[in-house]
């Protein structure tokens, strides 16, 4: 996640070359390349990056924890929309999401995006969005595997404790 938390993720091979196969360069204009289909933004430049023990489910989760944490509540699309997709992510990461669950997860998106006051909402949505776009085998997976994914990560054994 080339600009913080709030920023579309990008997998491994788009954050080294665009869609298009010039090379990625870690400028505003470059990241921004091939919109949110295959670019991101460098928002603050937090960069932050995942291995792949990381569990993209969990991660996810947990910024939209954070985020709903954030809301003041103002606009009702970040009031209820965030606090809907931490709780659709939590029950997906604890092994009780549906498969309509993920693409109910990018219609709450649509619904919160350019429709409020203060960028928070953008910075809400934009993280799921994209992590559903480009790790959406993960997504599938907690599904496909409910039991399993209390136990560990998309396809790589772990410890897997709660967040509370
Ligand atoms: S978008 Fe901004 S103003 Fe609206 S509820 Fe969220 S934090 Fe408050």
């Amino acid at each position: 996640m080339p600009g913080g938390s709030s920023v579309p993720i990008l997998p491994a091979n788009l954050i080294t070359k665009t869609a298009e196969g010039t090379d990625r360069l870690m400028t505003y204009e470059s990241l921004a390349e091939g919109g949110f289909a295959s670019g991101s933004m460098l928002g603050s430049g937090g960069f932050i990056v995942f291995d792949e023990d990381q569990c993209i489910v969990r991660n996810t989760w947990n910024f939209a924890r954070f985020y709903a944490h954030e809301s003041c509540g103002q606009c009702s699309p970040c009031r209820e929309g965030t606090g809907w997709m931490e709780k659709v992510l939590r029950r997906l990461e604890h092994g009780q999401g549906h498969m309509h669950d993920i693409d109910l997860l990018a219609e709450i998106n649509k619904k919160i995006e350019g429709n409020t006051i203060c960028p928070l909402g953008d910075a809400a949505a934009w993280p799921v969005a994209a992590a559903i776009r480009h790790f959406r085998e993960e997504f599938e997976w907690h599904v496909t595997h409910p039991d399993e994914a209390v136990k560990r990560n998309f396809g790589i054994a772990s410890n897997h404790m709660p967040l509370v």
